[in-house]
């Protein structure tokens, strides 16, 4: 699992080179950011007031943070034009680490699906983003009827063959006719300008007592909060968004919905002892993986909900 997890930050280390060295051709020289003609500026996408300072530039990009509501967040931020640009022209490889590192996101996704069937029947399942349906094939076997939405042809195609019932079109273009018990999004709703628009938008497809499932990255992380830039849920242009607990709580119910359950999983904390001990933080040498010495334990961190990456699970409020 550990050598997993090395060969997953070496993979990944190769694909964030590559998707920055994409960042270039819209980034003005003479400032290091994104030129203006690609981006918009825009209010706090969770409480709309505009009210934020800079935190930090990460490769072209400017996460602010809301002095309103504590949201992180890209500002300006890519147009919608320009971002339908930039991921035509760069084709993501996502789906061929999920499928070269099985193990470790297999146990992510039981993970999730044990927190949404503690909640929710086990009927149809609508996966957002489903890639080659790594995940569907995960619920499948646990007896859930798999639905997908999946943009990119290939993957699409994929996750066809293997049974799932896919679409290939934007999620607001389609006119299902089926209702979900559960709707999962797995790290694409950081992806999303609108989050407001597009939970109300899903809300609408599930069945009574249907759950939103996410998987986001989390601003009140411990890695983030102390590796800031150097960490990599900050990629200054496709996770525009980067909710905490409350943050995430507050759009909910903006939206109508309340937060059922709330965990955190994967601790960094390998990543974070590689930083303390000054060494890179994703491909240093660190052996330690389970505890910070003298600070915290993973099982403490968890607790605390201040792991990576936050999976949270909404129903409508009665
Ligand atoms: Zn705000």
């Amino acid at each position: 699992m550990e050598q997993t997890v090395k060969a997953l930050h070496e993979q990944r280390s190769k694909l964030w080179d590559a998707s920055i060295a994409n960042h270039a051709k819209y980034i003005d020289p003479k400032t290091g950011l994104f030129e203006t003609k690609w981006t918009q500026n825009r209010p706090c996408p969770v409480c709309k007031e505009d009210n934020c300072i800079a935190i930090f530039e990460k490769e072209g990009g400017v996460y602010v943070k809301c002095l309103g509501c504590e949201m992180v967040y890209i500002n300006p931020v890519f147009t919608d034009s320009a971002l339908t640009h930039y991921y035509q022209s760069n084709h993501s490889v996502q789906s061929e680490i999920v499928e070269n590192s099985d193990e470790f996101y297999v146990n992510l996704y039981n993970q999730g699906l044990d927190s949404i069937e503690r909640i929710s029947s086990k009927g149809t399942i609508l996966d957002i983003g489903c890639s080659s349906g790594v995940f569907l094939d995960v619920a499948q076997k646990r007896s859930w009827q798999t639905h997908g939405v999946e943009l990119n042809e290939k993957e699409f195609e994929f996750a066809q063959k293997k049974g799932h019932h896919v679409h290939n079109a934007l999620l607001e273009t389609l006119d299902l006719k089926t209702k979900f018990d559960a709707i999962t999004l797995w790290d694409v709703f950081e992806h999303i300008k609108d989050g407001e628009f597009y939970l109300k938008m899903m809300s609408k497809l599930l069945q009574k007592n249907g759950v939103i499932f996410l998987q986001i990255p989390s601003s009140d992380s411990l890695a983030a909060k102390i590796l800031q830039e150097k960490c990599n849920m900050f990629d200054g242009l496709e996770h525009v968004n980067i909710y905490g607990v409350k943050t995430i709580t507050k759009l909910a119910e903006k939206c109508g919905l309340a937060v059922l359950d709330i965990r955190t999983v994967i601790s960094e904390i390998g990543v974070i002892n590689n930083y303390l001990s000054y060494e890179n933080p994703y491909l240093g040498n660190t052996t330690n993986k389970t505890t910070i010495p003298n600070l915290i334990d993973e099982k403490t961190l968890h607790e605390k909900l201040l792991g990576y990456k936050l999976q949270v699970v909404l129903g409508v409020k009665a």
